[in-house]
């Protein structure tokens, strides 16, 4: 059978008819900035997260610029990027007017190579790093990596913006962190009706930065402490948001259900998807599998096609490779296990509510393309 890749249309009984019930409200008392649903938007966010703040956005992108402005990285600060994530979390890093460096990743969790990091940060002295969170974990080395930063006076950023719901250590993943970053963008794990984004931290002085910086600087109506930019969260996608939060639990569950059947079926076919470190708790975002193997991938790929099943490569390519780089870029630390990664990774369908007759249509083929070789 036909199955896509994501399908965020599964919504549960009665979401929509909520949803438009609140924009009919909302609409009537015109109430589309601030107000009542972001403030329990935040208020939930950072209880869920662990966060003594939690200061919505306009998207997980400005987050990340908020960070780093509030930290106070700009004009030629370097700044720490792992050489595969989304292109945002480098994108941030050169509108602050920053200098990134990458480093590579592991490929056992797809996490920053600490060896690597450790050594960037000997040569290149920088003010601040940013760590992505990808597929729905973190990297087994977190623990030492917040240490490691904090010894060295290297402010972390934690792009958090697939992690939503991940726990470490028995806690949200977001709660450890000096400054981490969401994104709400409709296909991550909780998703807005459009773009939304928040940052998270424990530090009262940084969550005013964040709050003043994405209010044009404000420190009253016409008063203007800073120049920061229009990143408010519109209250339309608060309340989209606070709606499913109500769903969230059931939500990360039957991704994790998902992403547990990959795991338990793919083996048989020579094919053992990657895993969260055994200290998380994942919220089933990706599947990750890594086909080293060209021509199986290609075979594996062209079959789904066939199939009309949906597949994903996350990321294709690395940071360090993108055309857009090369003006910005100063450096790179550790090998190329980015550039492998990009090279071997096929993300099967995954996504809340996928059935488990989708999920066996998926390994059907999967079988039938490695049977291919078989028979050749
Ligand atoms: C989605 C994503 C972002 C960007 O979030 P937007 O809300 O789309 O701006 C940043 N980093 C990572 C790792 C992401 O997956």
């Amino acid at each position: 059978m036909k199955v896509p890749f994501i399908d965020i249309a599964r919504h549960e009984e009665g979401f929509r008819s909520a949803w438009s019930d609140k924009v009919a409200r909302m609409t009537a008392e015109t109430q589309f900035m601030g107000g009542a649903e972001v403030k329990a938007l935040e208020d939930q966010l950072s209880t869920y997260c662990g966060t003594s703040f939690a200061v919505s956005c306009a998207n997980g992108t400005d987050a990340i610029q908020l960070a780093l402005r509030a930290l106070g990285v700009g004009r030629d600060d370097v700044v720490l990027v792992p050489n595969a994530t989304f292109w945002a979390t480098f994108e941030a890093v050169v509108n602050v007017n920053a200098i990134p460096v990458t480093v590579d990743i592991s490929l056992t969790d797809g996490g920053i190579d600490l060896a690597a990091f450790e050594e960037a940060i000997e040569a290149e002295k920088p003010k601040a790093a940013i760590v992505a969170h990808l597929y729905g974990w973190g990297t087994n080395a977190l623990t030492a990596l917040r240490a490691l930063c904090l010894e060295r006076g290297v402010q972390l950023i934690e792009d958090g913006a697939q992690a939503f719901g991940v726990t470490h250590d028995n806690a949200p993943i977001y709660a450890g962190a000096l400054i981490s970053t969401v994104s709400f963008y409709p296909a991550k794990v909780l998703g807005a009706a459009g773009d939304a984004g928040a940052v998270l931290t424990n530090d009262a002085e940084l969550a005013t930065r964040v709050r003043r910086l994405s209010n044009h600087g404000r420190t009253e109506h016409y008063g203007f402490g800073d120049v920061g930019w229009n990143s408010r969260m519109d209250s339309l996608q608060a309340a989209y948001l606070n709606l499913s939060f109500d769903h969230i639990d059931a939500r990360i569950a039957s991704r994790r259900a998902a992403a547990d059947e990959y795991r338990r079926l793919l083996p048989a076919l020579g094919i053992v998807p990657m895993a969260a470190p055994p200290s998380y708790g994942e919220n089933g975002y990706c599947n990750v599998c890594l086909i080293e193997d060209a021509a199986q991938k290609t075979r594996i790929e062209d079959v789904l096609r066939t199939k009309e099943i949906g597949f994903g490569n996350i990321y294709p390519g690395t940071i360090a490779s993108q055309a857009g780089a090369k003006p910005y870029l100063k450096a790179h630390y550790g090998g190329d296990n980015g550039d492998r990664l990009s090279r071997s990774v096929l993300n099967l369908p995954l996504f809340a509510y996928i059935t488990q007759r989708e999920i066996a249509s998926v390994v059907e083929a999967l079988s039938e393309a490695l049977d291919a070789r078989g028979a050749a």
